[in-house]
């Protein structure tokens, strides 16, 4: 079924209330037709079937709509911001279940963020999101500089990719340090073991020019734990989607023997 996201607002006594915008994208693009139906998402995790009034710029809630297709914990995204390539990152790590995308300038970051890009990012992920059958949308927040970025993040699980390993910090390879961490016997508590379904893990990728050796030994000072993703150098569009993509697989593969 074709899916729209709304705002919380527009939807009152199970009617939703459509947007020229929305109206326009479902009878235009998708071509519904009155009595059709198609989920509301109100990209906080909610949806509902609707559907299509006589009264076109209305539609009736029918019922909620459940499914849940987002990863078991979140995922924060540090990006420095490449030159080119952001819309990009922003589309297919929505696809990959980011939850949340921190832009950052670093030493060696070239693009210069403008409060228009922000906004079409927002738009990148919205669309990506409901592209994917996702519920919740990615958080894109405002680009800030790599201190405050390391610094902002969730504390639970932090991350950063190292293209090259520096001499005294080694670099393990990610897919080694996730198994290591999910194989930790569990606590009485009943941590460890698997995946607990919550908690937020942070990952951190440079620019095309890679980090400089002190943003990496400063954020090794702040809980963050130097990882690699093979041998090979990948481009800042390559290296979060193959992060991504892996800690997702060790996740899901964790909860399916649950
Ligand atoms: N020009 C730099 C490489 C930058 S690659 C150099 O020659 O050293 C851009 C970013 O992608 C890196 O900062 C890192 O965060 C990530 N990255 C690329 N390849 C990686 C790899 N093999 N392992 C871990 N991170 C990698």
């Amino acid at each position: 079924m074709q899916r729209v996201t709304i705002a919380p607002h527009q939807l009152q006594h199970q009617q939703i209330s459509l947007t020229d915008a929305q109206l326009h994208y479902l009878q235009r693009v998708l071509r519904l037709k009155v009595g059709d139906r198609f989920i509301a998402l109100d990209g906080e995790g909610h949806g509902w079937v609707a559907i299509l009034n006589q009264e076109m710029a209305t539609a009736t809630v029918i019922k909620p709509w459940q499914t849940n297709l987002e990863l078991p914990l979140g995922l924060h995204l540090i990006i420095a911001m490449p030159k080119t390539g952001m819309d990009d990152i922003v589309r297919q790590t929505t696809e990959l279940g980011v939850t949340a995308i921190q832009p950052v300038v670093s030493d060696r970051t070239l693009l210069k963020p403008s409060p228009n890009k922000v906004e079409r990012w927002r738009r990148i992920a919205q669309e990506a999101m409901e592209q994917s059958e996702r519920q919740c949308v990615p958080v894109i927040h405002d680009p800030v500089s790599l201190v405050e970025g390391l610094q902002q993040a969730p504390p639970d699980q932090r991350w950063i990719c190292v293209a090259r390993q520096l001499a005294d910090h080694p670099a393990p390879l990610l897919l080694s340090a996730l198994l290591e961490q999910s194989l930790e016997p569990p606590t009485p508590e009943g941590n460890g073991g698997e995946w607990q379904g919550s908690g937020t893990m942070t990952l951190a990728i440079g620019p095309e020019g890679g980090w400089t050796r002190a943003e990496v030994v400063g954020a090794i000072a702040q809980n963050y734990r130097a990882v690699s993703l093979g041998p090979r150098i990948l481009r800042t569009v390559t290296a979060p989607l193959t992060a991504i993509t892996l800690m997702a697989a060790v996740i899901e593969h964790q909860q399916s023997r649950l």
